[in-house]
């Protein structure tokens, strides 16, 4: 998932942001609460772990703001109020999840999927197409199979089309799966990695529509 970590406290925000990469989730950082709304409004976010003490506007407020725009955005609370007011107020205002400071990573992680799950896009863990089957939550990939490894970026490349096998996906719909935002993406990233992953899957299993994108076969064909 892309991931809108909004959180002032720089440590933590760096620390938080790398156990999620490591998750393989994209992450984007913001460090206060008018950030937090510009980049919510810019559609890429798929869930929102929400600090409430922002230097600048109030997190329950900023849950508010987000709630008026979005209904169903996820959003994930972490904060060190902790008292069960604190906790009933932020679920009031509209958070899926209360996290209260300290917690443990494994623990926010688990969260994550249960959200990832409730949406259905981790629905089934195991993608097959073909003699391929990828598990797009461990990123086990299987040909024929046979367990291969590829680097997570390539990874990340084919679990996007994989789930959505049978579909064309734009280079730019790829590119804003893979790279965070703010990142600087060179022209070529996409077919650089189609190129790689192509040495290492079926023949013909990735098309090339030229133009438009790639896609790979629907299931079972
Ligand atoms: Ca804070």
């Amino acid at each position: 998932m892309r991931v809108l970590l909004v959180e002032d406290d720089k440590p933590l925000s760096a620390a938080l942001s790398q156990s999620l990469r490591t998750a393989n989730h994209a992450v984007d950082c913001v460090f206060c609460g008018k950030d937090a709304l510009n980049a919510v409004l810019d559609d890429q976010t798929d869930l929102v772990i929400l600090d409430l003490g922002l230097p600048d506007i109030d997190g329950l407020d900023v849950l508010k703001s987000i709630r008026q725009k979005s209904k169903a955005m996820p959003v994930i609370i972490l904060t060190a109020r902790d008292k069960i007011t604190d906790k009933i107020l932020g679920l009031d205002a509209g958070a899926d999840d209360y996290l209260p400071k300290p917690f443990e990573m494994d623990e926010l992680l688990a969260r994550l999927r249960v959200i990832e799950r409730r949406q259905g896009t981790a629905a089934t863990a195991i993608v097959s197409v073909n003699n391929v089957s990828l598990n797009t939550q461990t990123l086990e990939l299987f040909i024929d199979n046979e367990i291969v490894s590829l680097p997570r970026r390539e990874l990340m490349l084919l679990k996007a089309l994989m789930e959505n096998a049978g579909r064309i996906q734009s280079k730019q719909k790829l590119e804003s799966r893979l790279y965070e935002w703010g990142e600087e993406v060179v022209s070529n990233t996409i077919e650089v990695h189609i190129h790689h992953l192509r040495k290492k899957l079926p023949d013909k299993f990735i098309k090339t529509i030229r133009g438009v994108g790639y896609s790979i076969p629907q299931k079972g064909s």
